[in-house]
């Protein structure tokens, strides 16, 4: 059984102020696919040779944009239903209170772990509730989950720190954040990783430049030191026509793969703790983990 699924959420209608996400998802497989590198986790797992994942590709979200919007939860709360946990590539970051709402039906006591520049707290902008810069208030004012654990925050307004401090947000901003920072999670946990948390100068292809943010080794690092089970995912706000060369795509794509090997973890497809693991760190990496 596949218990990890890829899928592609084409959708930037929510966006405030550029459009383009809509094109990610084929342009992150692209660089997923790419020649030029391979399918293996820094761990030294190898996803081109585990059967723990499927690529559903991309949903279809043609048409009405408010449709298109109520069409996302039921294809999550499906893939849930089905066995399989989902990792989604936006798309701008508004998908995010729809695969939420849809997991917090599963797992009541979900932690949200969300890495972005900005907090995404407004009540609305623009007039839109649905907005990009939304979904985190609509999520905390239902009550979905747990705890929302913000890190990377450089943005922070009057307005969103009084939401934050109404719903009870942790934010680490980024001024505050140093590598091997301690974020205490436990698990459940969906991660929800905004590109923009990275520094413009390792992600130019975003809508929103806002520099002072993270390396990418940086991100890879909070990705890898997490210890709870992440049960779901998104990457999201990707957008190609800001982007230099693909090099976001790239980036984008090694973030999956880490990402995905997390998954895979928390599924116990493959064990952490395996001391063949250790080992195997200097040695041939794959063998240990052929089914
Ligand atoms: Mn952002
Ligand atoms: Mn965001």
């Amino acid at each position: 059984m596949n218990q990890v699924t890829l899928l592609g959420l084409p959708f930037d209608a929510h966006s405030s102020f550029l459009r383009g996400p809509a094109l990610a998802p084929p342009r992150i497989r692209q660089a997923l696919f790419s020649g030029s590198a391979n399918l293996c986790t820094e761990e030294g797992l190898d996803l081109g040779a585990s059967p723990g994942w499927r690529d559903d590709g991309d949903l279809d979200l043609g048409g009405d944009p408010a449709a298109a919007y109520a069409r996302i939860e039921p294809a999550i709360t499906q893939r849930l239903d089905a066995g399989s946990r989902t990792l989604c590539l936006g798309g701008d970051h508004s998908v995010a209170y729809p695969i939420v709402r849809a997991y917090a039906a599963r797992y009541p006591d979900l932690t949200l772990l969300q890495l972005d520049a900005h907090p995404d707290l407004y009540d609305e902008l623009d007039g839109n509730r649905h907005s990009h810069a939304c979904p985190f208030a609509r999520i905390m004012e239902e009550g979905r989950v747990r705890r929302l654990v913000q890190v990377g925050i450089r943005t922070l307004t009057p307005h969103q720190a009084a939401q934050a401090a109404r719903f009870g947000v942790e934010i680490v901003s980024m001024r505050d954040w140093s590598p091997g920072l301690a974020l205490d999670l436990r698990g459940p946990l969906y991660l929800s990783i905004d590109l923009d948390a990275l520094d413009p100068a390792f992600a130019p292809g975003v809508s929103h430049h806002e520099p002072g943010g993270f390396s990418t080794r940086a991100l890879l690092g909070i990705i890898q030191t997490i210890d709870a089970p992440v049960v779901g995912a998104d990457i999201v706000e990707y957008n190609p026509v800001r982007d230099v060369r693909d090099m976001t795509a790239m980036v984008a794509a090694k973030v999956l793969k880490e990402v995905l090997g997390k998954m895979l973890e928390a599924k116990g497809l493959y064990d952490i703790s395996n001391p063949l693991r250790v080992r195997s760190r200097f040695a041939l990496l794959n063998m240990f983990w052929t089914e």
